[in-house]
């Protein structure tokens, strides 16, 4: 039921997710206030640009931006940019803010979104140490980037990868270490992270898989990475890309229920009824579990998603979970989340560039991956929705099964 007296929505964090929030609660023609309160001074924007466009110098940061702060503010949105939320008070339903404020909401949503995971070991404070989430993060090593400079990316996984070609395609000399025996362990069947293995090695980065880094060298700047096996590696920049940890503090410290992220409900809901949840930093159900979703889509959707929950209306139902990674000429898709219990059938021609992975759990189509082949990921949409039967048995007939574990 709405309460037609609500008169204040805050939302924490204005990034993709925070911001959509925003926009749709405004384009609803919510009658109250919606205070958009973000850490970063920029108006809500995009991350995919970071590790690629932005990074080389292709686009401006203003292109990242979703909306021009003017723009939300003519759309109704009070915009307060360059703020940080210290504390939530449940019970008077309240926030304080850092620089001594506080400002008291009708329901809260919480779209803080996540920060990269540091890497804890000798000289990872050297100059020339980066992460990369915000947009000056990614201009800082844009400007230190130049032609035969060594560069050792830290981690495997889809930041790594889109670091390694978009630093190798402005000349430098790149080297990826990862722990594990495999690229994007936590997101693609071994298949998947062998091919993106082949594609880094052919074009000349240096991947090295099963790795443990034991200290970064350097007196002021970073000057070399020391392998625990002893190897140096020389390195004039260092990128750390090894995965991230949800913004959940203000939620636990507020007595929220917290565990991998904020637990959310099918409508965003917290376990204070009128707090809520979206993008990276809350923990949604999903098939029967619970699941964090890391992604562009996801921040965008369950924005949209939790403006509707707060408006008390009906949410609608998901997509199916989709995200991209463009890579050199790479143009990687996936639509839903492969299972343990899938198998792999390939059709196409990894040597002509363009395949689908399609992940089949007994008859039924669970996701699939695509490279510089979009058309078959839309045909199967509706399939792995459930909303069509798929051919199985015509697929088993003309794709090659692959071993997938
Ligand atoms: P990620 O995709 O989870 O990958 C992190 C990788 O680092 C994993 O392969 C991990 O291996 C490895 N790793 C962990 N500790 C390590 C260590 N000490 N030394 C070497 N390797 C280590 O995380 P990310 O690349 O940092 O990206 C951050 C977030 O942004 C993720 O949620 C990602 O999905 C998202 N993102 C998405 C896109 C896209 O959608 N195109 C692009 C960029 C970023 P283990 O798994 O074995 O721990």
């Amino acid at each position: 039921m709405m309460r037609l007296n609500a008169n204040r929505f805050v939302i924490v964090g204005a990034g993709q997710s925070g911001g959509w929030a925003a926009k749709t609660l405004c384009d609803k023609n919510f009658s109250g206030e919606v205070m958009l309160i973000g850490a970063e001074e920029h108006p809500p924007y995009e991350r995919p640009p970071l590790s690629k466009g932005l990074l080389v110098g292709r686009i401006q940061p203003s292109a990242c931006h979703l909306w021009k702060e003017e723009q939300l503010r003519d759309a109704g949105v009070n915009v307060q940019t360059g703020r940080n939320v210290v504390a939530i008070d449940p019970t008077n339903k309240c926030i304080s803010l850092a620089d001594g404020g506080s400002v008291s909401y009708d329901r809260l949503l919480l779209a803080t979104g996540a920060r990269p995971r540091r890497l804890d070991i000798p000289g990872s404070d050297l100059d020339g140490v980066h992460y990369l989430r915000t947009i000056e993060d990614s201009l800082n090593i844009q400007r230190s980037v130049e032609k035969d400079l060594p560069v050792v990316i830290v981690g495997g996984g889809w930041i790594g990868l889109e670091v390694a070609a978009s630093l190798h395609s402005q000349g430098a000399v790149v080297t990826v270490l990862e722990t594990s025996d495999r690229l994007c362990g936590r997101s693609l069947p071994r298949p998947l992270g062998d091919y993106f293995f082949d594609q880094h090695i052919k074009r000349g980065v240096n991947v090295r898989l099963n790795t443990r880094i034991q200290r970064f060298d350097g007196a002021e700047r970073v000057e070399g990475v020391v392998l625990a096996d002893g190897t140096k590696i020389r390195a004039s920049l260092v990128i750390v890309g090894i995965g991230v940890v949800p913004n959940s503090e203000l939620a636990s410290d507020a007595g929220l229920a917290v565990d991998n992220g904020i637990l959310v409900d099918g409508r965003c809901a917290t376990s204070d009824p009128d707090i809520f949840a979206c993008g990276d930093v809350a923990n949604q159900l999903f098939e029967g579990g619970r699941l964090r979703f890391e992604s562009w889509k996801n921040a965008q959707d369950q924005g949209i998603q939790a403006a509707k929950a707060m408006l008390d209306e009906e949410v609608g139902s998901r997509d199916s979970p989709w995200f991209w990674s463009d890579q050199y000429d790479i143009n990687f898709q996936m639509l839903g989340i492969p299972t343990l219990l899938s198998r792999v059938y390939r059709k196409g021609d990894v040597s002509q560039g363009s395949f689908a992975d399609y992940f089949v759990e007994g008859d039924r189509l669970v996701a699939v991956a695509a490279v510089n082949c979009p058309r078959e990921l839309r045909e199967a949409k509706r399939a792995i929705q459930g909303l069509r039967q798929f051919d199985v048995e015509g697929l088993r007939g003309s794709a090659i099964c692959l071993e997938s574990h």
